[in-house]
Formats: structure tokens, sequence, C-alpha cells
């Protein structure tokens, strides 16, 4: 039966600290009658005076509902929590919404198979108090199935809710493959204000600046993965050559006015590669080759 169907169905949420108190009132707010357990019990209080049921262990939360999310520290206290539970979880659907790695998902999801249980990897793209909005985007991985019988529920926490397919892993590498963007765009930023506070040219005053590049660079998104998925990578705007050229004015400006220089170095590094294989020509995108090798420090 799918939650649409069983009007709101009940959910349990396992772990209180800032983003599993976040889920659990939104789940409340949704008119989902929400159980609640937390290790340290005082963390229960607030969402118990809005209507959360108190358990009062893991597995009494367990047992609630047919729904379980589970949200802590990491994978290890997940295992802590949820091993000793014998079946107890079998016949109900596992979402786990603790960061991890894609490893760990698929180490779980095998862990689970193992007991009978069904299971759901996910991964928050938001902060707590941006739990429940409707351009929140919360991804999930694993059985369709599950997914489609708890959509309803589980699109209580972010209206942007996106299923990405059957194996578990896929939401921790989207979860990775999106942090990788946003430190590289804030350290960019950082580094750019930086350079500009040389002349004491407020981070603020910088920042229109700098939001209209992040939005002119996100539209070139879609041409660089049209090449990465063809393998070719033809240079429609500006060569690497001519990149390569502006990175050591980067380097240069860094250095002589005291800025770090590392960051313009490191990707100076990768380029410089990227042309002794014969890339100087091509479009950036032809970068991408390089990230798909390990580092010198991984060889
Ligand atoms: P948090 O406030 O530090 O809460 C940690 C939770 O884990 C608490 O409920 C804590 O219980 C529980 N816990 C830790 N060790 C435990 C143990 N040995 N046994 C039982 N329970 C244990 O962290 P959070 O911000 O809620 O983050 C939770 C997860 O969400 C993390 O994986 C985090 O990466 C992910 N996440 C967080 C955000 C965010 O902005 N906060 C965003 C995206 C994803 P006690 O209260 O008893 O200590």
């Amino acid at each position: 039966m799918r939650d649409s169907d069983a009007g709101q169905a009940p959910v349990t949420v396992i772990g209180l600290g800032l983003m599993g108190q976040a889920l659990a009132g939104a789940f409340l707010k949704n008119g989902h009658a929400t159980t609640v357990w937390n290790r340290s019990a005082d963390k229960a209080e607030e969402l118990a005076a809005q209507g959360a049921v108190r358990a009062d262990s893991a597995r009494d939360a367990v047992a609630a509902s047919p729904l379980v999310v589970v949200c802590v520290t990491d994978y290890d206290v997940v295992h802590e929590l949820l091993d000793p539970l014998g079946d107890v979880l079998a016949g109900r659907v596992l979402v786990n919404l603790t960061s991890g790695t894609s490893e760990q998902a698929r180490e779980t999801a095998q862990w689970a198979a193992q007991r009978g249980y069904t299971y759901l990897d996910g991964a928050i793209m938001t902060i707590p108090q941006g739990i429940g909005a409707a351009d929140t985007l919360l991804f999930y991985s694993g059985p369709r199935s599950a997914f489609d019988t708890h959509e309803s529920a589980l699109r209580s926490l972010g209206g942007a809710t996106t299923y990405l397919g059957a194996d578990h892993a896929l939401s921790s590498l989207y979860d990775m493959a999106l942090l990788t963007i946003m430190w590289n765009v804030m350290n960019g930023f950082l580094h750019g204000a930086a350079l500009l506070g040389t002349a004491d040219v407020p981070a603020a005053t910088f920042a229109p600046a700098a939001i209209k590049l992040i939005a002119t660079v996100a539209g070139w998104v879609p041409g660089y993965a049209d090449q990465i998925d063809s393998g070719k990578y033809p240079a429609v705007d500006s060569t690497i050559d001519t990149h390569l050229a502006a990175m050591e004015h980067l380097i240069h400006e860094s250095e002589s006015l005291g800025i770090h220089a590392e960051l313009p170095r490191f990707v100076k590094a990768l380029t410089d590669r990227a042309v002794a294989e014969g890339h100087g020509g091509d479009g950036y995108a032809a970068m991408i080759e390089q990230f798909r090798r390990p580092s010198a420090a991984g060889r």
C-alpha cells in the first residue's frame, strides 16, 4: 500500500541530533504519527510537546512504524544501534540518512539483505533549517518499490526528494559529487575575496560579481557534460592552452600580493599534465581525464 492510500503513515525517527530533530519535526508537521528515540532522552522533549511519541528503546521505536528513519553521527553508530535488534526490522523499510561513503552504503545494504530488511540509503543536501522546504533536495537509492511506498512521507522532508536508482551507493556518490563542487566554488570565492582584499575591496562588494560568475559557469555545465559523455572535447570557447596562460597570471598575482597560491598552483599542475598528454588544444572538459586517475599521493 502506498502512503497516499494509507493516509499519513506512521514514521519512526531514530537519532535526534540537530538533523534528526528537524526530520521528526517535518514528519509531525505533515501529519505523520511520529515515534522518536534518542540515546540522550532530553532531546525528545520538544518533539514530544509537538505530539511525537517517545519510545523507551530503539527496539520499541522500530516496532512502532513501517517506515524507520535513522540519522546519527556515522554508520558505526547505525550498526551499534540496529545490530542488536534482531528481526524487529523485518517487514519494515529502513531509511538511513546518516552521511557516509558509497562503500558503507553498499555494506549496510548487504547487512540488511542478509537479515531480510528492506533498505534505502539516503543523503540530505541541506542544513536542519532547510528540512521541509519545497526546494530541499534529498537523495534516495535502493529498491524502487520501497521508495514508491513511502515517497509521500519522505517528501515531507524536502520537495526536491529524488530517487536515484537501485544501487544503494548512488546517494552517497551524489552527496560526494556535490560536496566537491561546493568546496571548490567556495574556495574560489574565498581566494578571490582575499585577492581583492589587498586593494581594500570588501567581500560584500565583490559578492555580486562572484555570484554572476558562478551563474555563468553553471550555464556551461550541460555542454561540458555532453563532451564528457561523448569523450570528445572540441574547444568551442577556449583551449586548455589559453586557460593555462591565465592560471600563470593568477599564481603570479597571488604570490606578488602575498596571497596563498596553493590552489591555483594545484590547478595549474593538473593542467600542465593535460597539456603534456596532448590536450592543450582541447576544451577544458578534457581535464576530466586528470580527475579519473588517482592523485600522485594515492598512486
Ligand atoms: P548531531 O547533532 O551531532 O547528532 C548526532 C546524533 O547521533 C545524536 O542523536 C546522537 O545521540 C547520535 N549518536 C552519536 N553517537 C551515538 C551512539 N554511540 N549511540 C547512540 N546515538 C549516538 O549531528 P547531526 O547534525 O544531527 O547529523 C546527523 C547526521 O546527519 C550526520 O551523519 C550528518 O553528517 C548528517 N547531516 C547533517 C547535516 C547538518 O547540517 N547538520 C546536513 C546533512 C547531513 P545523542 O544526542 O545521545 O548524542
